[in-house]
């Protein structure tokens, strides 16, 4: 299978901080691996956005929120009650702060004394280490703890690597029996009758390398969660300032595109995005040009953009 027909697509539905502007949405980004939906962080209209960029609302059955401040949360609860208005049964799985009960619940026993037709099942993340917090045999998803004003969690989404497939030609001509095609396609050498190694690259085409996504909002630099974003293939980073704003990066636990971009570099990543910009600038042109002087595979990110990794 071509990747074409393996996407590992990240649409972004709202790539701005905490104050609303005329063009741009609080954060949400929808990760596609292989089919499977992602939904990360739930701002404001993160719903109308998901129509505008045509993520199928029935696709959506795992959230994964970072932290419970309201620029990441209050799109829950419209996007939950169209679900309901639509009849969704599917469970749906957060993955949050335990706390996030207590401000959905009141607001779904507000709106439907007689329950809504689906269950929500939560799944309290870890704020103090890495964690597995979702897998199947398409993706594992881990949480990892950055460093805000309240417990906030990084997702690291790896791909399950897809096994390569075994050239037929090669099977005729060594006589391969069927009990070691397994093997094979898990990586062994295979030996002939009259002991010859038939080296595994002989024998097997279209090799895949699993592919990461990495998501870190909001946080202030730390080298602590420099470990969980290794290597990612993308890694969205928050870069709320420019560098002007040092200072109140380090006091409101943000990050300027500097401090995002050497976070990318020592993370030894293959492509950085940045976002979650501050309503105070007019554009993100001097955050973005401050990050590329450092890490130059940055781009800023904007409503319905799609990066498709590998
Ligand atoms: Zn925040």
């Amino acid at each position: 299978m071509s990747d074409s027909a393996m996407p590992f697509q990240l649409t972004i539905l709202g790539s701005s901080s905490a104050l609303p502007t005329s063009n741009r949405y609080p954060t949400a980004q929808v990760l596609n691996v292989r089919g499977r939906f992602f939904l990360i962080d739930c701002g404001e209209g993160t719903q109308t956005q998901m129509r505008k960029y045509k993520i199928g609302f029935s696709k959506i059955n795992h959230i994964f929120i970072s932290h419970l401040h309201g620029d990441h949360i209050f799109g829950l609860i419209g996007l939950i009650s169209t679900f309901a208005l639509l009849g969704r049964t599917n469970d749906m799985h957060v993955y949050a702060h335990s706390e996030l009960q207590n401000f959905l619940v009141p607001q779904i026993k507000f709106l439907y004394p007689e329950d809504i037709p689906f269950r929500i099942v939560s799944h309290p993340l870890n704020f103090k280490k890495e964690q597995l917090i979702f897998e199947d045999k398409t993706a594992s998803v881990y949480s990892f703890p950055l460093d805000h004003r309240i417990p906030t969690c990084g997702f690291r989404f790896e791909e399950k690597p897809v096994l390569p497939n075994l050239i037929p030609e090669k099977l005729k001509e060594y006589n391969i029996p069927i009990r070691y095609r397994q093997g094979i396609k898990e990586g062994s050498d295979f030996i002939t009758y009259d002991g010859r190694i038939i080296p595994n690259s002989e024998l097997t085409t279209n090799k895949h390398k699993a592919r990461t996504f990495a998501f870190c909002s909001d946080t202030r630099i730390n080298e602590s969660y420099i470990e969980s974003i290794k290597n990612v293939d993308l890694l969205y980073h928050e870069a709320t300032f420019a560098s002007d704003n040092q200072a109140l990066a380090q006091t409101t636990y943000h990050s300027t595109g500097e401090d995002a971009a050497r976070i990318a570099q020592k993370a030894d990543v293959g492509k950085l995005i940045i976002g979650h910009f501050s309503a105070r600038y007019k554009d993100h042109k001097t955050i973005l040009a401050e990050a590329v002087r450092i890490f130059p595979n940055t781009e800023a990110i904007s409503e319905g953009q799609v990066f498709n990794v590998g």
